[in-house]
Parts: C-alpha cells; structure tokens; sequence
C-alpha cells in the first residue's frame, strides 16, 4: 500500500483532494498561508493598516446608534474579536444566529461576554422547520458541506441587520493563522448551492432562511456598501493567551474542540465527516497553528492519532442529532452508505466566482470581502 504523503511543514496530506507539494514537500496551503502573511503582516505596518480601518468604521457609524456588527457563537474567538472591537471603542451590536443546535455552554457565553461588555444582542432565530429541512437536504445529498446551512445563514444574517440598522461594517470572528483555509473541496459554499440542494433534496421552501444570493451579495456590497473584515487577522494570535484573556476579563468558559459550540457540528465533524468522507478537520486548524508557531508539528501530529470525540460521546451524540432530526438509525445508516459526492455535482456559482476571479480579486483588495475568500474560492 502507498503511504500518504505529508506536507513537510504542516499536517495536511493527499487526503486533501486539491494539495501539491514543492520539491521540499512543503503544501499549497503553506504557500496560501505566506500570501495571506504578507497582506496582514504582524509588525508596525500591519497596525497602520488596522489603525486606519478602525477611523474609517467609526467614521461611518457617526450618528448611528452602532458602527459594526459582530457575529458571536459563544465561541472563544468571536468573543475575543467582540472584546478587541470594545477595546478599539467601536460600538457594536452583537449579532447571533440560533439555528436550534447550541449547546448550554455556548448561551451561557453569549449571554456572559456580551453583558460584560454592555453590548446589544441581537438573536435571529432560524425557522427550525425549514433549518431542519434544509440540513436533512445535505445529508441525503451526500456531500461534506453539511455545515453550509448555518455558515451561510450566519454570513446572510450578518449582513441583513447590517443593512437594517444602516452599518457599513461587518466584523467576524475568522482568522487564518488559527483556523487555517478550509481546502475547497472539504467545504464548499454558496447561495446557489443552498437552493439547488434545497430544490432537489428538501421538502419545505424557504421563506425565512437568510440565503445569501449573488444579486443579494451585490446589492449588500454595491448599494448598502457593507464590508466584511476579519478583525484578528490583524493581531497577534496565540489560542493560550486568548483563552486565559476571555475567561479572565469575561468570564468565559471552554467546550472543547474548535466549532464544537454546536452538537451538531460536534457530531458532523466528529463523526460524519471522518466515517463517511475520510476528513479530519483538525488537519487544518492545527496545520494553521503549527504555521503560526503555536504548536509544533510533531505535538499535532501526535493529537490527530487520537479520534475527534470520544466514542461514548459520538454514540450520545448520535442519538441526540438522530431524534433532534427525526431520523430513524436506519434512514440513517443509509445516508452515511450513500456514495460521497460533492459540489461539483450540484448547481452552484462556481463557474460564476471561476470566471469573475479577476473582479473577486479586486473586491477582496479594496477590503471589501476578506482575501481568504479569495484565495479559497478563485484563486
Ligand atoms: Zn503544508
């Protein structure tokens, strides 16, 4: 049998459809992560480059009630990114989307960072019928974009109150040095996709789902002028120093592995995607921090041998997503012996973002969406 090959600096390997190594084995994501460097870099022009961002979103919250709005998950970075913004004196509003699957935890954090920082919170509450729908529709269509459903939503969500309250600025929670570039064909999404998936797999239409269409994006971007902008890609990062200044100052508490917030992405990630698709999605979050000097490459190495979640709490995990679903353990099963495909086999915009890439670029360097999406999705 072959062996897999492994970048020689980071963690992913050849189970990543799309990687290429260069003569010393070093990764294209390694390469990705050098660009993305360079555009953010951590010394005193990466803090004129922030300085200067943050005049411009005061600038243009003057008079209004807030100037940005914040996506938060309870997570341990979204409510750092919602301190920083505090810390830089914006005035935001925190926005959440609950999609029915957050665990005590992650309320309990949302509800404790953002009344420790005296900010606004504003909760969309996802139509669970219609959510519920929606996530079965990706499950029968076998792909590992099972996640899109609330990624999307979170991303529409953010930028409709924005829009609503007449805020230019959106600031999430996403950070390539600690969480890495998801590979394309591990998560793929867009607004297009969501629809045909819906379409063909769904038996509700979606009415109150905040889908994120091309002409919805553009008249967000053109007409409302809304940017979206990754506010720790411009600090200095460490996940240990993080995690002790957000349980020190707000009282936050830990749940576990990255996105492990919700149950269902516990158990999409935990269980589903490596079963199923052969995809450990740890392989890029801590690929990212080996980049970024936070753990070394042998310590990752040594955490990946381990399984994502314990097998008692895959089984609980299981149970509780099945019933929460309505799933019987054999429509179940069945799901999980379907062939795996992918997005390439559904409608979507990729041909669009494939022949645009020229334009995304320019959008993405004049800050209007952040360049990792441009590196993920055009480059
Ligand atoms: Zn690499």
């Amino acid at each position: 049998m072959k062996k897999i090959q492994i970048c020689t600096r980071c963690i992913l390997d050849e189970t990543v459809p799309d990687i290429k190594f260069d003569e010393q084995g070093v990764c294209n994501y390694c390469k990705m992560y050098e660009r993305m460097n360079v555009l953010y870099p951590l010394n005193k022009e990466g803090k004129q480059k922030l300085n200067k961002l943050i005049t411009q979103i005061k600038a243009s919250g003057k008079n209004k009630r807030y100037d940005c709005v914040v996506g938060v998950s309870g997570g341990r970075d979204s409510s750092f990114t919602l301190l920083m913004a505090k810390k830089f004196k914006l005035r935001p509003l925190a926005v959440h989307v609950d999609n029915g699957w957050n665990t005590e935890i992650s309320v309990s954090n949302i509800k404790q960072v953002t009344s420790r920082l005296g900010v606004d919170l504003y909760t969309v509450v996802l139509d669970w019928e219609e959510f519920k729908d929606l996530q079965l529709a990706f499950l029968k269509a076998s792909v590992p974009d099972g996640e899109i459903p609330t990624d999307i939503a979170i991303f529409g969500a953010l930028h409709r109150v924005a829009a609503q309250e007449g805020v230019r600025y959106i600031i999430e929670g996403h950070n390539f040095r600690t969480e890495g570039n998801c590979p394309r064909d591990w998560t793929y999404m867009d607004g297009r996709y969501i629809r045909s998936i819906n379409k063909r797999f769904g038996s509700v239409k979606l009415r109150d789902y905040p889908n994120l269409t091309l002409l919805r994006l553009l008249y967000y971007v053109l007409i409302k002028r809304i940017k979206v902008i990754r506010l720790l890609e411009y600090l200095p990062y460490s996940q240990k120093e993080i995690t002790k200044i957000v349980k020190r100052e707000l009282g936050w508490r830990e749940y576990g592995e990255k996105h492990y917030e919700s149950r269902y992405t516990r158990f999409f990630q935990g269980y589903i995607l490596p079963r199923k698709f052969g995809i450990d999605k740890r392989k890029v979050h801590l690929s990212a921090q080996i980049r970024s000097g936070q753990i070394t490459r042998e310590a990752a190495l040594k955490r990946i041998k381990k399984p994502p979640i314990s097998e008692a709490q895959a089984q609980e995990d299981k149970e509780y997503v099945l019933k929460k679903l309505g799933l019987s353990e054999e429509e179940f099963e069945k799901i999980l012996s379907l062939p795996p495909k992918s997005f390439r086999d559904y409608p979507t915009y990729y041909s669009i973002i494939r022949f645009f890439r020229p334009a995304i670029f320019l959008a993405c360097k004049a800050q209007i969406l952040p360049m990792s999406l441009y590196e993920k999705y055009a480059k």
